[in-house]
């Protein structure tokens, strides 16, 4: 069986990895049901236990959300416990037995709202949830009494914020390698899309909205809109490798045009799929630009001149040298217009190998490497 993390809902430092899921070893704060409704068989109706009224979600997060909701105040002192049932909200094209292991109903102990719910083993980020609660009273022979269920309220989840980044960021430098020296930014892509940068957007390069490769929660995806450029040399001959898997023509750019002193620089993600190479996304914006505002609210800022994936520095002789992480592959999205002028666009000598390309490519959610301990 598949090991399951758990930990409190309340954010007590139990935390511990099950095979089973053993609910006398878990922390006093909850209970977990793996199966059917928590009443089933052995509970009883209560009337008089107020049903949840107005469920409120605040302080939503990738990994964690409030919730708050109205009822009677007579009733009160008899609750003991609330029943949450947080299911992902169910979508057509998803395989209805994929998700049958994960419990979702909670038994947790009544404490005074808004309650923090926090629990990593099921909450992923940017994923649609139901939720709906009933309260309850644990009886003296050990039965909960319960109310009725409230309405099913609906939510989703929230992006990574920079704490989640920053852990992603600091798993990324511990595998980043030594620096290597380059000189060019470089982006390939078909004959179709340089004709149609040329015939129609007046020989700029036009930002775009990024894809969904990466990982799951990243808040640039779907929302970032630049270029993504490459800058990984082969450590060999020190030149950009003549492969590429998105086309026979290749941009090259002075790496000075695109990355200096008049950018930011940003870490925005770090995955893999499935295959030895991790990939680390960089955005380099120029000051003051949308997306130096976008990036500046949602991602860590890096030194341009002194981190472990891409750097600046300029020299004694006032000449700018530029340096690239050996042992990831970057992929640098640049996000204002770039001119095809302030480079040179020339077909690349060797294969187009479609199997590196990173596409709307899926993180490996099971990489040790890569990936932290929230969401998937
Ligand atoms: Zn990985």
């Amino acid at each position: 069986m598949k090991n399951i993390s758990f930990s409190c809902l309340f954010s007590c430092s139990a935390s511990t990895v099950y095979t089973h899921i053993p609910t006398e070893h878990l922390c006093s704060h909850f209970l977990f049901e793996t199966g059917g409704k928590p009443e089933a068989s052995s509970t009883v109706e209560m009337e008089e236990l107020p049903v949840p009224q107005n469920i409120k979600i605040s302080n939503i997060t990738c990994d964690s959300f409030k919730i708050c909701w109205d009822m009677d105040p007579r009733a009160k002192d008899k609750i003991t416990h609330y029943f949450i049932d947080l299911n992902k909200k169910e979508n057509k094209n998803s395989n209805k037995f994929k998700h049958k292991d994960v419990p979702t109903k909670l038994v947790a102990k009544a404490v005074p709202l808004p309650m923090t719910v926090r629990g990593h083993w099921f909450l992923s980020p940017r994923t649609e949830y139901t939720v709906a609660v009933q309260t309850a009273s644990k009886q003296t022979d050990g039965d909960y009494a319960i109310s009725e269920w409230s309405d099913i309220i609906e939510f989703c989840t929230a992006d990574y914020s920079t704490v989640h980044l920053n852990q992603l960021l600091q798993k990324a430098e511990a595998i980043a390698g030594r620096m290597l020296k380059f000189s060019v930014f470089y982006r390939n892509q078909h004959k179709e899309y340089f004709d149609h940068v040329k015939e129609v957007q007046g020989g700029r390069l036009l930002p775009s909205v990024k894809d969904n490769s990466g990982s799951h929660g990243s808040p640039i995806s779907g929302k970032l809109e630049g270029i993504l450029f490459s800058c990984n040399t082969e450590f060999n001959t020190g030149q950009p490798p003549q492969d590429s898997p998105y086309g026979r023509l290749r941009l090259t750019v002075p790496a000075q045009a695109l990355f200096g002193p008049h950018t930011r620089l940003y870490f925005g993600d770090f995955y893999c799929m499935y295959t030895a190479y991790h990939y680390v996304i960089l955005v380099v914006a120029p000051r003051g630009s949308p997306g130096d505002v976008f990036c500046q609210e949602r991602l860590p800022e890096l030194d341009a001149a002194d981190n472990r994936f891409l750097t600046c520095v300029a020299t004694e002789d006032g000449q700018l040298e530029f340096r690239h992480a050996q042992d990831v592959i970057l992929e640098v999205i640049y996000t204002e217009p770039v001119e095809l002028a302030q480079g040179t666009v020339a077909e690349i000598s060797g294969h187009q190998l479609m199997s590196l390309s990173t596409v709307n490519a899926k993180k490996d959610p099971s990489c040790k490497t890569c990936n932290i301990s929230v969401g998937r």
